[in-house]
């Protein structure tokens, strides 16, 4: 026993397998390990063998003995695309066979867990928590806006605000959200809880993995408390152990040794694809802030049209852009050949690849502006960087954390649910030129505020050493 106290504390983190929980996961896992703690990270197998193969993350780590990857199956075949509508079904392979996978580790492994750190959105990790009387902290991967918005949900059903009616005007305000009665529009709404059903399995998960928050020993959310202070009271209301430690790619840059600071955004990475570094050339031959950075994370899909639509859209702009384009991004057939007009704009100012090392893109002195669909961690990665964005969501907590970034914010423009190539010109042009001094002036604040929350003494900083000093403890008592 004795020895055991003496021993480092051992986390176990398990995020749910898509890039975005992974990556913001690992992040957390690496600055546990630099504060001295033992940390087990699971991957499911198919994540694990495509970091491998396209990343640096296993020497990366290995330099850490107190470090180790477990691995398990998410349930689904290997060719499964793991993409938009389907990611909901990696839900179901993870309740059938990741569930008792998890449950059997945690009883095997030695030494046992201190704590478990579980993404929030698989509430099932907090009940095997409590079967093996293992503490089970909740890291929410998405805005703490979003993870309000969820939270109320019985509200919203009760409201009769979902289910969302045929003929609904979207533009109409919700008002029964605490924090936000005064700008959140049914078009901001989640889009899981934009349905007509209310036994709609995505509403009903969300719902309640979101609820069962309270249960947890504490949450964690990648934010800061300058950005999302007053949606925070309302949470700990309901949930009053918070830590706020975002954000964490800049908080993790704050804590590396001085020799690797300057590695960590170009080797840090954490792809699940193949990255490109062609493009970081390209970069390097344009001028200062020229450039639109276009993205649309890991997993939205875009029909042709829509594909077309954005492409005269940045053609027309007569911007430069640099495009990411998935090889699974695109769902539809028809109409195969590209038109001419686009080719050319394209070859005289456009440049497009699968997959970029964003966080140092986003860095980069040649980006001006970002067309993003909203995802957490490219909202946060842009606002360190302090470059404006033009919002595109797909689903999940992006619509929501776009009409942040349009309204509360003021980092830029919500696009939402338009895609019309004229909107997208003019959206590009206003960001890049027009309307360019009052967004970068806004964008320029809150990434102060950013790095300040990661400096030493910073409210982010400070939290980190809470939430380490709360493991610790935690583990004395086991
Ligand atoms: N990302 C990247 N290269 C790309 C596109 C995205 O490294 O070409 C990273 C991006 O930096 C972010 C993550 O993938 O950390 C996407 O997470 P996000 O929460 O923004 O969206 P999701 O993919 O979960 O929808």
């Amino acid at each position: 026993m004795e020895d055991r106290k003496q021993s480092p504390p051992h986390v176990l983190i398990f995020p749910f397998p898509i890039q975005g929980h992974v990556n913001s996961m690992l992040k957390l896992a690496e600055l546990l390990v630099l504060a001295g703690l033992k940390v087990t990270f699971i991957n499911s197998d198919h994540n694990h063998d495509r970091l491998v193969r396209f990343t640096d993350v296993v020497a990366r780590f290995a330099k850490y003995p107190s470090f180790q990857f477990r691995t398990v199956p998410d349930g689904l075949p290997d060719d499964h695309p793991r993409a938009g509508d389907m990611v909901t079904e990696i839900f179901d392979g993870l309740i059938v066979k990741t569930k008792p996978a998890l449950r059997d580790l945690l009883v095997v492994i030695r030494p046992p867990v201190d704590c478990i750190i579980g993404d929030g959105i698989l509430g099932f990790v907090l009940d095997v928590g409590q079967e093996l009387k293992i503490p089970v902290i909740q890291f929410r991967t998405i805005s703490s806006c979003c993870f309000w918005v969820y939270y109320v949900i019985p509200d919203l059903i009760e409201a009769g605000v979902i289910p969302i009616s045929g003929n609904e005007d979207m533009d109409r305000l919700v008002k029964v959200v605490p924090g936000m009665e005064s700008f959140l529009r049914i078009r901001d709404l989640p889009s899981f809880c934009q349905t007509k059903n209310i036994e709609d399995s995505s509403l009903q998960n969300v719902a309640m993995a979101t609820r069962k928050s309270s249960r947890a020993h504490a949450l964690i959310f990648n934010t800061f408390e300058d950005l999302e202070g007053p949606i925070l009271s309302h949470i700990r209301t309901e949930c009053p152990k918070i830590y706020t430690i975002g954000p964490l790619h800049a908080q993790l840059k704050t804590r590396l040794p001085e020799d690797q600071k300057n590695k960590a955004s170009s080797e840090s990475s954490n792809s699940l694809w193949a990255v490109d570094r062609s493009c970081i050339s390209w970069l390097d031959q344009q001028e200062k802030q020229s450039v639109i950075y276009v993205s649309f994370g890991s997993i939205t899909v875009m029909t042709r049209e829509q594909l077309i639509e954005i492409w005269y859209g940045l053609v027309n702009s007569k911007r430069r852009f640099l495009w990411i384009v998935r090889p699974d991004s695109v769902v539809g057939h028809g109409g195969e050949d590209i038109p001419q007009e686009l080719i050319e704009g394209t070859k005289e100012r456009g440049y497009l690849v699968d997959w970029a090392p964003q966080e140092e893109v986003l860095a980069h002195w040649a980006i001006g502006g970002f067309l993003t669909h909203s995802g957490w961690n490219s909202t946060l990665e842009s606002l360190v960087a302090g470059v404006p964005m033009i919002c595109w969501p797909y689903f999940a907590d992006q619509q929501v954390n776009s009409r942040y970034v349009g309204e509360v914010w003021k980092l830029g423009l919500d696009m939402k649910d338009v895609c019309d190539r004229n909107v997208v010109e003019r959206m590009v042009n206003d960001i890049m030129e027009e309307k360019r001094e009052e967004f970068v002036k806004s964008a320029r604040e809150m990434a102060k505020l950013a790095k300040e929350s990661v400096s030493v003494g910073g409210s982010s900083y400070c939290n980190l050493d809470r939430l380490i000093e709360d493991i610790r403890l935690m583990s004395l008592n086991m």
